[in-house]
């Protein structure tokens, strides 16, 4: 039987941010989340005739932070267009967007490329009323137009990215920068961050692009990266059968997995773009950009890079601090606070520390100062105390807060140290209680170390070292 040809996933993702403006993008009317519908509409953002669009200047300001903190090039001179469809959630009938000049080309963040950068209008929320809305016996939708004129910056990447757990790490990394420049909540929940992943298979070894597919709007991280596993197996199966792939768009329902067609591809020409009358172009002028650049905090790939070159931590460590702010700043407090712990044992007990607060918890709102934290680990790295008592110092420090040598007095937790006779005759004890295990030992299988250690650790209660505990055992035995 011949060899299935294998293929290889490109994933290109486009994303929709809200920007957190005061004002929407073409109206004075104040943003909104969660106030009753309706209350943040004007004669513009209805698209009544007559009225005249002005670009917010906080929105551009925005929009140009994002391209530096992506690379991009910034243009001198943009252009707003109108992009015309008919739906209820667009009662110009048209969006302003940008088409062929957007804000911001090129770039790249991490190991993906970005295409562009532009700036548009969000649309109104369509409400879907159900049997509660019924209207002269029938089902109702409503529109909500507070969204309706909010600023999005669109982010569209170069088809960079080779499976669903990369798209999904890298929107994370998307999100955490987008959020250090302050630009957005980026919250895939409430919207304010909408991701359409576009899909396509091809050969492995192959560099031509094959057709793609476009799933719409996964709300979540976790079903960006189910959706796009599920149509990475549906196009397998159709290519391996012989069968092409359709160019369309695809709503993906993580209740059942399944995958079902929204509508066949348009074009550009389908939507009549042209120029925006109401608008001069945008100047992007170098004051401007200056102004935006001196907003720029160090970005999490930046603050990373300095974690692990400058401090010497493992990459995959530093992304894991600096991309949640949040641990890397009390990792950096931590530090300052100059209790003599090493970053890198630092970064380990931040993982415990992690682990015991809970997902997604901020450190800083606990009841463990990061001074507190910085001293406990440099107790653990003197061998003041155990790993073991350690962990159970974070655990008491978690509940109660505190000062983590107060607590180890209180708890006993001390380390038994080598030359504490009490710790020979515990290991005495292990041998005599074990001594097939020590027999094995002497003979050369140190697998048998195991169960020797186990029964020093319980008597001790964890206070003792292990490698101390090793080197005694040895001792003992005459090795
Ligand atoms: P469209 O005209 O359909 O919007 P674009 O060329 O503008 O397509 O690309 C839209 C997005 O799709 C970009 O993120 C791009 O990287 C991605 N993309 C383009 N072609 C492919 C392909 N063959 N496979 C996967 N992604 C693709
Ligand atoms: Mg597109
Ligand atoms: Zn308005």
């Amino acid at each position: 039987m011949a060899a299935e040809t294998e293929y290889e996933p490109v994933i290109g993702l486009e994303i929709h941010v809200q920007l957190k403006t005061r004002t929407k993008m073409f109206c004075g009317c104040e943003l909104s989340f969660g106030d009753p519908p309706n209350t943040h509409t004007c004669p513009r953002c209805l698209g009544l005739p007559g009225t005249l669009p002005v670009i917010n200047a906080q929105a551009v300001h925005y929009g140009i932070m994002i391209g530096l903190a992506l690379g991009s090039q910034i243009a001198a001179r943009s252009q707003f267009h109108r992009k015309n469809y008919f739906y209820p959630d667009l009662p110009k009938g048209y969006q302003i967007s940008q088409y062929d000049v957007p804000l911001c080309s090129g770039g790249r963040l991490g190991e993906v490329r970005i295409h562009r950068v532009h700036l548009e209008e969000d649309a109104a929320k369509l409400v879907h009323a159900g049997s509660s809305g019924r209207i002269h016996g029938a089902e109702r939708s409503a529109v909500d137009f507070n969204r309706g004129g909010t600023p999005l910056a669109e982010i569209v990447t170069e088809p960079d990215l080779r499976s669903a757990e990369a798209a999904r790490e890298w929107l994370t990394l998307l999100r955490t920068t987008l959020r250090a420049i302050g630009v957005s909540d980026v919250n895939m929940e409430e919207g304010s961050l909408r991701c359409d992943a576009n899909v396509s298979l091809r050969p492995v070894g192959s560099s031509e692009l094959g057709t793609k597919t476009e799933l719409k709007n996964m709300n979540s991280f976790r079903f960006l990266a189910q959706g796009i596993r599920a149509e990475v197996e549906r196009q397998t199966e159709l290519l391996r059968s012989g069968r092409p792939v359709q160019q369309e768009t695809l709503h993906f329902d993580p209740a059942s997995g399944s995958l079902t067609p929204l509508r066949s591809k348009e074009e550009a020409h389908d939507y009549r773009y042209f120029p925006e009358p109401d608008l001069v172009p945008l100047e992007a002028t170098a004051e401007m950009i200056d102004a935006a650049r001196a907003q720029l905090p160090e970005l999490p790939s930046a603050r990373a890079e300095r974690f692990a070159g400058a401090l010497g931590l493992p990459a995959e460590r530093a992304r894991e601090l600096a991309f949640r702010p949040e641990l890397g700043d009390f990792f950096e407090v931590a530090l300052a606070a100059d209790a003599g712990a090493e970053p890198a044992a630092l970064a380990n007990w931040m993982q415990t520390l992690v682990e015991r607060l809970g997902d997604g918890a901020d450190p800083a709102s606990s009841l463990v100062t990061p001074q507190a934290f910085a001293s406990l680990v440099a107790m653990v790295s003197e061998k003041a105390i155990s790993r073991d008592a350690g962990r159970e110092v974070i655990e008491l420090l978690v509940a109660e807060g505190g000062d983590p040598g107060t607590i180890v007095e209180r708890e006993g937790l001390g380390a038994i140290s080598a030359d504490d006779d009490s710790l020979s005759a515990v290991v005495a004890a292990a041998l005599a209680a074990d001594p097939a295990a020590a027999e094995q030992v002497r003979s050369g299988n140190m697998k048998a170390m195991g169960p020797l250690v186990g029964y020093v650790m319980r008597e001790t209660k964890g206070r003792a070292d292990g490698g101390e505990i090793n080197r005694l055992i040895r001792e003992q035995l005459g090795l």
